[in-house]
């Protein structure tokens, strides 16, 4: 048997069927892959699983999504984090409407030509929903190709991915493509995982070269570290009658686009706005690139000149907000009845 065929075997014996963006009676929807290709970017399954469940009861359709406020999208997304995943994704449903019939195109190159849609995002589509023969490349296939075929170098450099799809493209599955596909996520995701890797289960065991030579920690090589900036924010907290005020976040910064408490660069500019402020406490949120600390004062002045909203906790779900706001509110109810 070939590499991609042992894959195919051994997805459809052991690989997963019961996501639920995989449909039952063999309909796959291309609306469903995408929005679970991009939600899985940097989420886990377990946690995607809910958040696809909900966009999907509420934006059952492409159409529907193109048709949603921005706003809406965002709520949907709330918690998720990266959220110009949920940007790209309205943006790049609007064109399909306008441009392609309200359908994801059946086309590689025009499906990357929509925001938010790499290639591999693209190929999965390709080959998950309309069953053609594109080879993917995500985090998970980049480790089980490193150790079968010993790719070196950092994989996201460009010539790690070079020999990345070159090999992918050597591999590729005329048949079952779609079984194939999803037979290496799974392969990634559930044998040859990060840590411990359990070969003893793998179907590719025999030729792996990383196991031959007894070099499978090696592989993928580790990214080098990245170098997390700290920041500063000065947040003002406003309670009145169980409810707290929160503004849209209007700049380009973080959580664009996002509800969250008035909040400032400097302490100095916190209390340009309340004199009175009071910190209550301080806390870290961590980003990919930066760890926040979060400083949270108390007061009873409010600048009129913005427009805030008034809400209690519980609306949050309403309105699309970072995590972040969620601790801050879960720290202040500690010490607090709101
Ligand atoms: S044999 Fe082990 S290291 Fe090699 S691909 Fe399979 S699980 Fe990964």
């Amino acid at each position: 048997m070939q590499f991609n065929e042992k894959i195919v075997a051994w997805y459809q014996q052991h690989g997963r069927k019961d996501l639920p963006w995989q449909q039952a009676k063999g309909v796959v929807k291309p609306y469903h892959v995408w929005l679970s290709e991009i939600m899985l970017q940097q989420t886990q399954v377990v946690k995607v699983k809910d958040y696809f469940c909900r966009f999907i009861t509420e934006l059952p359709t492409l159409k529907q999504l193109a048709e949603a406020d921005e706003q809406q999208v965002l709520s949907l997304w709330s918690g998720l984090g990266y959220y110009n995943r949920a940007r790209n994704l309205h943006k790049a449903a609007q064109i399909c409407a306008e441009e392609h019939q309200r359908q994801l195109p059946e086309n590689l190159n025009a499906l990357m030509a929509l925001p938010g849609i790499g290639r591999s995002t693209a190929a999965a589509i390709m080959s998950l929903a309309y069953s053609l023969p594109e080879p993917i490349m995500d985090g998970n296939v980049k480790r089980v190709f490193a150790r079968h075929f010993l790719v070196d170098g950092e994989p996201n450099k460009s010539a790690t991915l070079k020999q990345f799809w070159e090999l992918a493209e050597q591999h590729k599955a005329h048949k079952n493509p779609a079984a194939y596909t999803q037979g290496l996520m799974d392969l990634g995701a559930m044998v040859c995982t990060k840590h411990q890797p359990q070969c003893e289960k793998c179907p590719i065991s025999s030729s792996c070269l990383a196991k031959a030579k007894g070099v499978i920690a090696n592989y993928p090589e580790k990214k080098r570290k990245v170098v997390q900036q700290e920041v500063d924010l000065y947040c003002l907290l406003h309670e009145r009658a169980d409810q707290i005020a929160v503004e849209l976040r209007t700049d380009n910064g973080i959580w664009s686009q996002l509800w969250f408490v008035p909040s400032f660069d400097s302490e100095q500019d916190l209390l340009k706005v309340a004199d009175d402020a009071k910190h209550l406490f301080s806390l870290t949120h961590k980003l990919t690139h930066r760890i926040l600390q979060l400083h949270v004062y108390s007061s009873t002045k409010i600048d009129n000149s913005k427009h805030q909203n008034w809400i209690k906790p519980a609306e949050l779900k309403h309105k699309p907000h970072p995590k972040a706001l969620e601790h801050i509110i879960t720290q202040y109810k500690n010490q607090h009845s709101i």
